[in-house]
């Protein structure tokens, strides 16, 4: 079995049911979401003039490769009505994978660790709510280091449903 972290935002639409579908769809196509983090909101990372995002971090337990959980999530994206336009443009869905096991993935379609964690507080604060002792496999530190260490200053605050 592997563990991965996936992270789960939108920022367009029903935000919470885009989010809470995905994982409903994540438990059944993929495996048992074992934790899941609060569900927090972010203003917009890397562009402005788009609405806030929601954002959770989730981990879950899969028989699955990296590569197939990559395909899968695409699938659920699309399923739940994702188009994709510009880079870090909005978005109902956006699923990553942070981490796969401990694995260092470095292919065309698939980075892992997700290249921007230690960049991003609307990841470092979820991911500290469930994973603060896990080792960053590349940068060899815990997210607990990672977090103190982060410069990126957006507000990241929890969201009252
Ligand atoms: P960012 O990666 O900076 O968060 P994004 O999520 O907006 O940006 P997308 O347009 O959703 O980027 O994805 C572009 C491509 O990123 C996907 O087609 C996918 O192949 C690739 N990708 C590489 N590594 C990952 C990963 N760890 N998780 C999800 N997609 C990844
Ligand atoms: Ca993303
Ligand atoms: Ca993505």
């Amino acid at each position: 079995m592997n563990i991965i972290y996936i992270q789960i935002g939108s920022n367009m639409g029903n935000r919470i049911s885009y989010i809470e579908r995905s994982m409903q769809e994540i438990e059944q196509e993929i495996g048992e979401v074992i934790c899941s983090s609060k569900i927090y909101e972010s203003s917009p990372w890397g562009v402005t003039n788009q609405n806030n995002f929601l954002n959770s971090v989730i981990k879950v337990q899969t028989k699955y490769s990296a590569e197939i959980v990559l395909k899968k999530l695409q699938a659920i994206e699309k399923k739940l009505g994702r188009v994709r336009k510009e880079k870090w443009g909005e978005r109902k869905i956006d699923i990553d994978i942070l981490f796969f096991n401990s694995e260092i993935i470095n292919t065309e379609n698939l980075k892992v660790p997700h290249p921007y964690i230690q960049d991003r507080r609307f990841v470092l604060v979820p991911l500290s709510e469930i994973a603060i002792n896990y080792n960053h496999p590349v940068l060899q530190k815990d997210i607990f280091t990672l977090f103190k260490e982060c410069t990126d200053t957006e507000k990241v605050y929890e969201y009252a449903i």
